[in-house]
């Protein structure tokens, strides 16, 4: 059947559509049964213990003993609660040219009417420790409110040091507020909310946390619980406020997205079940074998520096000429595969391959398998081998499969 704009409903090609973009990410059985019930009263004794459950045990998976607020959003309006939450119109923020989400989020700190200091980059790095000092060191006055800094930039699959970053403040003695987006990195890439000394994280529920698109979460510290208290820039929705004296008691100040937070409370099972040091390796892992595949492709890795490699995703660079959309839409047509599109600057230059969320060695040899033959079909010159290049890699090293059954305290 078509719709009349054009839309086909019922093509419905045999087996798995693999959708390996950098997010949404696939979400797993497990997941899709947890949220397959009715919807509940969130004013009633039966969501209190929901709200409850999942609310403490989120705090696991930032690594956080403070509060965690859940939005019903996607991540873009987490990362607008942050600021406004934080800040006061006219203030300056530290941010870094990263990539196209670090982009994104300046234009948005930019229309609530914040002064945005950037710190250009080449999209191939990641947020430079030194510079954001050397930033701070020449802030005499102390305008600078807030560093903003993404974690794994999604659009290039760079990973940037925060704990150096965290490092580099604490060296200025500044007292910038540390903002950091992890929205595609939680529950993918080792995260430290507390250690690291970050006062604002900013997550989404559909990268490494597997679930559908529409949650989103601020994970906050004292120290941007009390900026809250004076920041004045205008905000409702987002007011942590009223948020955390309805979550006091495990309910929300409005309607909460119910259905996802039953899928919340079985992701939250499942990444302690397999451990998150397990997944973190789980990650790291299938990362070095996609990029096995490249280097036996011969084709350029678009993170420079290996310190940066990003667990979740690997972006690549097509030689001159040659189109990534052309073959990314040859992997949609001939194998039903998503590939991540190039964004902003690397636009049609490089895809991406997303690794993260409910994945598996043999899901990721399918995944380089599609990218092989369509690299071979789309007439993109490079060199034939790169699955059997990461298939040693998987081989070779060591398997994630310790299954840690969690204590009873643990569970959620
Ligand atoms: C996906 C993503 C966003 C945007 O999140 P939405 O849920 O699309 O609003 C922001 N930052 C990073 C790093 C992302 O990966």
């Amino acid at each position: 059947m078509k719709l009349a704009n054009g839309l086909a409903l019922n093509s419905h090609p045999s087996g798995r559509h693999f959708l390996q973009i950098p997010g949404p990410t696939n979400v797993p059985d497990r997941i899709l049964r947890a949220m397959d019930y009715a919807t509940i009263d969130h004013r009633g004794p039966e969501f209190q213990q929901l709200g409850r459950s999942v609310l403490g045990g989120i705090r696991r998976i930032f690594a956080t003993t403070q509060p965690v607020v859940i939005y019903p959003a996607s991540g873009t309006g987490a990362w607008e609660a942050a600021l406004v939450n934080t800040l006061s119109p006219g203030d300056t923020v530290l941010m870094c040219e990263t990539g196209q989400f670090a982009a994104l989020w300046r234009k948005l700190a930019l229309r609530l009417g914040l002064e945005v200091e950037f710190i250009a980059g080449d999209w191939r790095h990641g947020a430079d420790p030194q510079a954001i000092g050397r930033a701070l060191d020449a802030d005499a006055g102390r305008r600078i409110r807030a560093v903003c800094v993404v974690h794994n930039e999604t659009s290039t699959g760079v990973t940037s040091r925060v704990s150096e970053v965290r490092a580099a403040i604490d060296t200025a003695a500044h007292p910038a507020l540390l903002l950091v987006d992890t929205i595609s990195s939680l529950g993918s890439i080792d995260y430290r909310h507390d250690e690291w000394g970050v006062d604002v994280t900013v997550a989404g529920s559909q990268k490494g946390l597997m679930l559908p698109p529409g949650l989103s979460f601020n994970a906050l510290s004292a120290k941007a619980l009390a900026a809250s208290k004076t920041a004045r820039l205008p905000r409702s929705y987002w007011d942590w406020g009223e948020m955390l004296a309805a979550n006091e008691n495990g309910f929300f100040p409005y309607t909460p997205a119910t259905n996802l937070l039953y899928g919340l409370h079985e992701a939250i099972a499942m990444l302690l079940e397999e451990g998150l040091d397990a997944v973190f390796q789980r990650h790291r892992r299938h990362a070095e074998a996609t990029r096995a595949a490249a280097r036996a492709w011969e084709l350029e890795i678009l993170c420079l520096d290996p310190r940066e490699y990003s667990p979740a995703l690997t972006a690549l660079l097509l030689p001159e000429g040659h189109s990534a959309d052309a073959l990314r839409k040859v992997a949609l047509e001939r194998f039903n595969m998503s590939l991540g599109q190039g964004l902003g600057k690397v636009a049609g230059k490089v895809f991406r391959i997303g690794h993260l969320g409910d994945f598996n060695d043999l899901m990721l040899v399918a995944t380089l398998g599609g990218v092989e033959m369509s690299l071979a079909l789309s007439g993109v010159p490079h060199r034939a081998g790169g699955v059997q290049a990461a298939m040693q890699v998987l081989a070779a090293a060591q398997p994630h499969t310790t299954r840690r059954v969690p204590a009873p305290s643990e569970a959620v």
